[in-house]
């Protein structure tokens, strides 16, 4: 457990915080789960009352609160509407945690040690399963379950929703490129999240390019951000991943920290709050977190500008969790010729880590309706900023309208600078 939590009204107990909520229902309406199912208890305001009632003894089985809890997205659109930004997300996150006794489920917690102790070894396992993939034996690497033993059932979905799967992973392409090591100096200090590093490199290639473009450009050579570890529960493992992160970030010197997955860069900017029991390392955290930078907010309009119809699906956490959303709009009219804005642009579609296997059939009525906006503008590359976005909407775009294709910001971009050098 936090305990504490950092809310717009300064430092306060988990059960301050969601004593915040004043029950209005302002929120009601921007929340996907709440207006797909019309259910009180799927609702921010239900949630936070679930909350409540849980902290203050209440409930007759505690464990009834799991259904409120577990079936919210964590997109943050609710903190967006309400006037008091009550921190619904967070305060989702604590229940779970109380409800669970604090420990995560099993898959959850090897994963989180595979990433912090065995790298190599995920890695491995990790290519192995895409050269099974390769040669077409992806139902022998779903019978022998080896994406769900790598700890997440969502990078089993996640892989499942990928027409083809990764030529390498990307952390090992950077590291033999020499030019890349030297942090001296560096401008840009690229972080590779856990989605381009292992299921879409063709992210990370672009967000490089893209750096390289701009000044010097070093890789942080970084491990996973903690962000997974944080949302199943494993506190003391996520504190333990933004320590090292943290660590390497201010050996590589003092350059810009990139990431291109907006949940990894949310999850980079609150490192503080993981630490405001420990006053060393929140300085620490906060002066890393000044760095960061999410790469839909550093992308600049390119140049080339191409043929293509365009729109742009905000990633709740670049708009509800930073902020972002002038930045990459800008990126991507200016690549290409026309843009049509996206209605309910920034309404969850759905993906939301592992939300698409746990809640499958939620999940679907809230992608439906995502695509179903998409279709109205008549795109045809719907941009965004975060692999679940990017692995949601290519799923949702294949079944129900697979005249648009995604792509994030960085690789439009990315796309402009090569018709650039190419001289189209
Ligand atoms: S979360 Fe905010 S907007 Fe929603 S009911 Fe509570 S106080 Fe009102
Ligand atoms: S975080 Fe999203 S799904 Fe959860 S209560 Fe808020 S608006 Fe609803």
């Amino acid at each position: 457990m936090l305990r504490r939590l950092q809310t717009g009204l300064g430092e306060k107990s988990t059960y301050d915080a969601v004593s915040q909520c004043s029950r209005c229902g302002y929120c009601e309406q921007a929340c996907p789960t709440y207006v797909a199912t019309g259910e009180e208890g799927l609702s921010p305001r239900g949630r936070n009352q679930a909350l409540r009632l849980l902290l203050e003894g209440k409930l007759a089985d505690p464990k009834s609160a799991a259904k409120f809890l577990d079936t919210c997205l964590l997109c943050g659109a609710c903190s967006t509407a309400c006037y008091a930004h009550v921190r619904v997300p967070d305060l989702v996150l604590e229940g779970r945690r109380l409800l669970r006794g604090g420990g995560a489920p099993a898959t959850a917690r090897l994963l989180t040690w595979l990433l912090m102790e065995k790298p190599r070894l995920f890695e491995t396992l990790l290519r192995v399963a895409y050269a099974l993939k390769r040669l077409g034996l992806s139902r022998l690497v779903a019978r022998l379950g080896l994406l769900d033993l790598l700890g997440m059932p969502g990078l089993a979905v996640a892989e499942e929703h990928l027409e083809t799967v990764p030529d390498g992973l990307l952390a090992h392409e950077l590291r033999d490129r020499s030019e890349l090591a030297d942090t001296k100096g560096a401008r840009w200090l690229y972080f590779a999240p856990c989605g381009p590093n292992f299921v879409l490199p063709n992210v990370g290639r672009a967000t490089v390019a893209v750096l390289e473009s701009k000044g010097k450009t070093a890789f942080l050579n970084n491990g996973c951000c903690g962000l997974l570890a944080y949302n199943y529960g494993e506190v003391e493992d996520a504190r333990e991943m933004a320590r090292r992160t943290i660590s390497r970030a201010e050996a590589a010197g003092e350059g810009t920290i990139v990431a291109d997955c907006s949940s990894c860069a949310a999850h980079l900017k609150g490192y503080p709050q993981l630490f405001l029991e420990q006053p060393d390392w929140k300085a620490r955290a906060d002066a890393f977190s000044k760095r960061v930078r999410d790469a839909a907010e550093i992308i600049e309009p390119g140049p080339v500008k191409r043929e293509e119809k365009a729109t742009y699906h905000d990633s709740c956490r670049a708009k509800h969790g930073q902020g972002i959303s002038a930045a990459p709009r800008e990126a991507v009219k200016g690549c290409c010729r026309e843009f049509v804005e996206l209605p309910e642009s920034d309404a969850c579609c759905g993906g939301a880590g592992a939300f698409a296997f746990t809640q499958p059939e939620l999940s679907d009525e809230v992608l439906r309706r995502k695509i179903s906006n998409i279709a109205s503008t008549g795109a045809k590359v719907v941009a965004t900023s975060s692999t679940s976005c990017l692995l949601q909407l290519a799923h949702g775009l294949a079944q129900y309208y697979p005249e648009c294709r995604v792509a994030h910001v960085s690789e439009l971009a990315w796309e402009g600078l090569a018709n650039r050098r190419n001289g189209c």
